[in-house]
């Protein structure tokens, strides 16, 4: 699939006021700092679409974008983590899980996670929420040019090993990418177009 219009329907933090044109749905999450926003920008052929956080007063919004006029991309804020008393709890809005319960229209959720790092917990205990409400995802690979080739190979044989340790039974689909160096789009977008067609 090619994108051939991106264009920015609305930005709200309440699941009742995202679009109500029944098009199928494809969400963007992860850590804050993931590379998210230059990944929806190198997906969409933008400069700008989604702002980076190299730009001061970035929202915690929903943000719809509506791609070819036939599907919504959306970026969701990022989640992290919170200092509760003397615990650190992860914390995922109420207005996200509104609108991963609620959601009809989604089709699947990509999952961002920086591929320098181990397994973290917050995106492990994200995945298995989604997995517990039945949403389907895929694994977005971030940043591929910070390592080299065999190391790019070695760390995805890690997380899947992680994954599968805990309760995972397969490795979800997954993609390797990079913003800086155009890397990765394809395989994404055909992805998406493959199921928009079934
Ligand atoms: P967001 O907070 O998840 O939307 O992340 P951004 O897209 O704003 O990126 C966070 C930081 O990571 C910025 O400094 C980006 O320049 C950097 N970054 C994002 N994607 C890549 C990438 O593919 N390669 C490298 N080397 N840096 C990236």
């Amino acid at each position: 699939m090619k994108i051939n219009t991106a264009e920015f329907v609305i930005s709200n933090s309440e699941v009742d006021k995202c679009p109500k044109d029944r098009l199928p749905e494809y969400a963007f999450i992860g850590r804050s700092n993931v590379g998210k926003s230059s990944l929806i920008n190198m997906l969409t052929n933008h400069k700008n679409l989604a702002k980076t956080s190299s730009k001061p007063g970035k929202t915690q919004l929903i943000n719809h974008f509506k791609i070819n006029n036939n599907w919504f991309l959306v970026d969701l804020p990022g989640y992290g983590y919170a200092r509760v008393s003397k615990k650190t709890k992860a914390v995922f809005q109420q207005f996200i899980m509104d609108y991963f319960e609620q959601r009809e229209q989604l089709v699947c959720a990509f999952v961002l996670i920086d591929i320098r790092l181990e397994a973290q917990k917050i995106d492990l205990e994200f995945m298995e929420y989604l997995g517990e409400s039945e949403i389907p995802f895929a694994i977005i690979f971030t940043k591929s040019d910070k390592l080299g080739k065999n190391k790019v190979n070695n760390h995805v044989e890690a997380y899947k090993k992680q994954l599968l340790a805990g309760d995972w039974a397969e490795m979800p689909p997954y993609f390797v990418t990079s913003s800086l160096e155009a890397k990765g789009k394809e395989g994404i977008l055909e992805y998406i177009g493959q199921i928009n067609e079934d």
